[in-house]
Parts: structure tokens; C-alpha cells; sequence
């Protein structure tokens, strides 16, 4: 029996849930609120580990073309000191395929292939135990229902209301995001200072972190310790202004590790807001929820990774077990739990080292996590 599944948002979570239940002939509503695939920039660059996001791409049958998408090259990681210094000049072997990097764009495009999205379709709130289902309210005013609601909504989810009544709170670590296009003809010693792959610098309570993407592109990340209203006198979308504070900020930096604020084409504001660890909920029959929209924690290169598998396992298990549709949920929901509980306490810890009072502490998480 085929059931009437929705999926909320067209991330990495839904989107991974969707084509693999495509590819067991399964039927999905996707419904995601932005209006087209390219309506807004889709990010930078993101890093899929061989047991995580990678094994959901082989779940998929799209695990071969993940291979000719990626840059094995940019795992290369550099660490720098505030005097520009470098302190680790690390470089993957040419067939080292533990954590290959690709743009977010190419995943979504990658995940998307037949998948049919209603774009523009946003969701305001889920309400489960009707009489035949779980109904969907949408922004239009329409509403839909279906036997299961799957939220994978990120950060802010519409969904997860239906659930739980947690939300986000801000973990006194804010982020600023800027960008350099065409590095390496515009900025050849910026492109030299970040090689094929990411660098970064610590200070205390500070980090600068550059990530090259493809096609000469590369995000820039000032991290700092900040109240959650530290721009209350700044104005975000006065580019000078912002650029000029966080210069401020990294005041006594070297010059060329600098560069990287000054030739920022724009910046975006990224307070970093985390679910509290473990957040689990009383099984509700008929929704559920994936990735961060279920278990938001710091951006330290496992979320997408966590959101693709969840993805994946959850259509696997619906596909693939016995019938019960709800039995599949409460079975997968226990496992999500487990491992997602276990990477936000490890991410959470990660966060401290990494924006801390003593930069040598990110040094010597470097040095634990890296392959040698
Ligand atoms: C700066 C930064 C760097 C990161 N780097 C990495 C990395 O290197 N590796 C890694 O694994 N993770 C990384 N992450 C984390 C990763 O981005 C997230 O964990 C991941 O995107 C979560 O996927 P998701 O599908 O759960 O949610 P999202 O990616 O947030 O997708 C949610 C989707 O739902 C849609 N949506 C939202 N609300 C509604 C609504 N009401 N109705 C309909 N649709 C809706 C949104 O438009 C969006 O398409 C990073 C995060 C940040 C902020």
C-alpha cells in the first residue's frame, strides 16, 4: 500500500528523503518555500564524510557522480596565527576520499535530478492526530493532509512545533560570512594564503576561517564571542560599516590574513543558535522531523552530513520494512536520536575549542581529528 507522505523543505534533509524514496517507487510531496531552485545564494561549500553523507549518496545511486562532482584537492587544511604564521599545512593524499568538498548547489542540483518540487510552497504550521492524518497549513491558506509529515525545515522549522515545544538558543558564538569571487585571478596572494582548501586563524575568542568552492569562489567566516546583540549600533546591510567593525575586531592581525575582511564583496550575519543536546520528543503518530529542523547544533561539518543520512534512512526504512508506516517512524526516530545526541555534545565541545580564550585549543583539535 502506497501512503500519502509530505516531506517540509527541499534541503539536504528532504531533499535526500524524497529521491530515495524515488527510487524505491515511492511517491513524495516535497514542499519547499523557496520559489525556485537558484531564488537565493545556496551557501558555501560543504564536506561529505565516507560514513555519513556519503553513504546516503550510495543509498541514492548518486554516489559515483558525488565522485566526479567533488574536490578531493580542497580537504587541504591550513592553520595560521594571528601573525599569519602557519602553524599545520595539511594536504590530502590524491586518492583520499574520507571528506571530499562540493558546493551546496551542486548537491541540491545532484539530489534534485526527476525529483518533482512544488517550490513556493511554504508551510506554516503542521497539526497531527486529525481524523486522517496529519494536516499541512500553507502560507497560500490552503492546507493538505497526509498520513506522514516529515519536517525537514532546518533551523527554524514550522514543523517541529507539532512535536516539540523547544527552540534554538543562541550559543554566545556569532558568525559573519563574506565572499571573494575569481580568487585566484583578483586576489592571487589571497588565493596562495588559502590554497586548494580551507585556512584558518585563531585569536582569543576569535577565529577567521576562508573555504574555497569551485569556480575560484571563496566564503570567508569571522567567528567571535559576542552578546547576541553586539550590532545594535551597526547597520548590517551598510557593507563599510560592517567591514570597518569587524576590522575592528581583528584589530593587530596580520596584514594578509586581514585581507581576507577587507576584499569581502558583502557580509551576512550568522548568529550561531543550537537545539539543546538530546533533544528527542514523544513520538507524535503521523510527523517527524530530520536534520536541523530535529537537532540544530554548531556549524562544525557534520549537520548537512547528519540531515543527507537521516534523510536517506528514514525513506530506506519506509521503503524497505515491513508496512507499518509508524513503526518505520518510532524505529528510525530511536536511531536518530542516538547519533545525532552523540555529534551535538561532540560539536558543542568542538564550538568551546574553537572560539576559545586559548587559541592553542583549536590547534590541538586539529590535530586530534585530522587524517594523518
Ligand atoms: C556557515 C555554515 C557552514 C556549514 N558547514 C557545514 C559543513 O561543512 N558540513 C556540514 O555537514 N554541515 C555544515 N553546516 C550545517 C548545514 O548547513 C546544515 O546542518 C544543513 O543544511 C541542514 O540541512 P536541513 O535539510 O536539515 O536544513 P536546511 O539546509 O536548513 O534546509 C531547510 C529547507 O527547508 C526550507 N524551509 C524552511 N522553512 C520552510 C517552510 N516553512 N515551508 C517550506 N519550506 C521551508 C528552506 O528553504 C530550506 O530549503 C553549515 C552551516 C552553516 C550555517
Amino acid at each position: 500500500m502506497r501512503h500519502r507522505i509530505a516531506v517540509v523543505g527541499g534541503g539536504p534533509a528532504g531533499l535526500a528523503f524524497a529521491r530515495v524514496l524515488h527510487r524505491h517507487g515511492y511517491p513524495v510531496a516535497v514542499l519547499e518555500r523557496d520559489p525556485a531552485p537558484d531564488s537565493r545564494p545556496p551557501g558555501g561549500t560543504l564536506d561529505l564524510h565516507e560514513g555519513l553523507g556519503q553513504l546516503a549518496l550510495d543509498k541514492a545511486g548518486l554516489l559515483a557522480e558525488f565522485h566526479a562532482l567533488s574536490r578531493r584537492e580542497g580537504q587541504a587544511m591550513r592553520i595560521l596565527d594571528t601573525d599569519g604564521t602557519v602553524l599545520r599545512d595539511w594536504r590530502p593524499r590524491p586518492d583520499e576520499q574520507a571528506n571530499p568538498e562540493i558546493d551546496r548547489g551542486q548537491l541540491r542540483d545532484l539530489l534534485l535530478g526527476p525529483l518533482d518540487v512544488r517550490w513556493g510552497q511554504g508551510v506554516t504550521r503542521v497539526v497531527p492526530g486529525t481524523q486522517d492524518g496529519a494536516t499541512v497549513h500553507f502560507a497560500d491558506g490552503g492546507q493538505e493532509t497526509f498520513d506522514l509529515v516529515v519536517g525537514a525545515d532546518g533551523a527554524w522549522s514550522r514543523t517541529r512545533p507539532a512535536v516539540s515545544s523547544v527552540t534554538p538558543h543562541y550559543t554566545g558564538v556569532t558568525s559573519v560570512e563574506t565572499s571573494l569571487d575569481d580568487v585566484d585571478t583578483r586576489h592571487p596572494d589571497l588565493a596562495r594564503l588559502i590554497g586548494d582548501g580551507s585556512v584558518a586563524a585563531y585569536g582569543v575568542n576569535r577565529s577567521l576561517v576562508a573555504q574555497r568552492n569551485s569556480g575560484g569562489h571563496v566564503k570567508v567566516y569571522a567567528r567571535f564571542r559576542a552578546p547576541v546583540d553586539w550590532h545594535a549600533n551597526l547597520d548590517l546591510a551598510d557593507v563599510e560599516a560592517v567591514r570597518s567593525s569587524l576590522l575592528g575586531l581583528f584589530d593587530g592581525w596580520a596584514a594578509p590574513v586581514l585581507d581576507l575582511l577587507r576584499h569581502g564583496t558583502a557580509f551576512v550575519h550568522r548568529p550561531c543558535y543550537v537545539l539543546p543536546v538530546s533533544h528527542t520528543w514523544t513520538h507524535v503518530p503521523g510527523v517527524t522531523l530530520l536534520g536541523d529542523a530535529a537537532h540544530l547544533m554548531p556549524p562544525l561539518g557534520v549537520g548537512a552530513n547528519l540531515a543527507l543520512l537521516e534523510g536517506a534512512e528514514l525513506a530506506e526504512s519506509i521503503a524497505t520494512g515491513p508496512g507499518d508506516l509508524d513503526e518505520a517512524v518510532r524505529a528510525f526516530e530511536e536511531q536518530m536520536w542516538t547519533r545525532a545526541g552523540k555529534w551535538a555534545q561532540i560539536t558543542m565541545a568542538g564550538l568551546e575549542r574553537l572560539v576559545s580564550p586559548d587559541p592553542a585549543e583549536a590547534v590541538a583539535l586539529f590535530d586530534q581529528v585530522q587524517p594523518s
